[in-house]
């Protein structure tokens, strides 16, 4: 008979709630209470907020807190975004199956993985290296194949993957992006946060059309500025 002194890989775990189960109850309880209780009604993205781990793109002492109705802190001075405006942002783009997304900021990569469950294909933009790096680590370490991830200013798009079905900014500029609008297909939309650095600013819907740029303000809302490149 051997004995073992120590703990043995036999061993039960310690007692404490199985993290398989306490973060699927959280998302969740995120879904009803914080998404659909404002007004989201589309199945999709609903569903989409219900499957993406956001445990998984949030520091690690903030896992307990990935469900909580509001951003945190992802290093470098930038946030992941409350889930109500990413599942809000998503939804305002009415996206289809087929679609081809730009993403302005990546930061975390949590909003490129809610894109990805919706689309074909999402470019995704990070003007912070170490935050663009970490992202696209998350992402093929759980499974999205569909997100492209690349480290540049997202002022300039993302000219060789032109044109666009929608773009989604996650960062604030003070006006929108001229190159941006250039990127988006005829028919296609864009959301981005406008307001002056520090300041008030509101989600700016725009639909591209033949004869121009259909333009409304739906959301009040505060996000990181969009810095200026070189
Ligand atoms: N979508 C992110 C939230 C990002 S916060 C998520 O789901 O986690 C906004 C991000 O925009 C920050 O990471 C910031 O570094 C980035 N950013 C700021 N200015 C930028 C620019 N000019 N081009 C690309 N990214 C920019």
């Amino acid at each position: 008979m051997v004995l073992s002194l120590g703990g043995s890989p036999l061993d039960p775990p310690p007692v404490t709630p199985a993290e398989d189960l306490v973060f699927p109850a959280a998302r969740a309880r995120m879904v009803r209470d914080q998404l659909m209780s404002r007004g989201i009604r589309d199945a999709r993205v609903l569903a989409a907020l219900g499957k993406v781990p956001r445990q998984e793109f949030v520091p690690k002492p903030l896992r307990a807190e990935a469900y909580e109705d509001g951003p945190l802190p992802i290093g470098h001075g930038q946030t992941i975004s409350q889930p109500y405006v990413v599942a809000f942002m998503t939804e305002a783009l009415v996206l289809r199956p087929r679609d081809r997304v730009l993403e302005i900021g990546t930061g975390s990569g949590y909003q490129a993985a809610v894109l990805a469950g919706l689309v074909a294909e999402v470019y995704t933009t990070e003007l912070v290296e170490p935050l663009a790096r970490q992202a696209e680590v998350d992402l093929r370490r759980l499974g999205y194949t569909n997100v492209h991830v690349r480290v540049g200013d997202g002022y300039r798009g993302w000219p060789e993957a032109t044109p666009f079905d929608a773009i989604l900014v996650t960062c604030a500029p003070d006006q929108v992006p001229d190159d941006l609008v250039q990127q988006l297909k005829v028919g296609g939309r864009m959301i981005v946060p406008v307001g002056h650095q520090g300041g008030p600013q509101d989600l700016i819907l725009l639909r591209k059309t033949l004869g121009g740029l259909e333009r409304q303000a739906v959301l009040p809302v505060r996000f990181v500025p969009m810095v200026k490149g070189d």
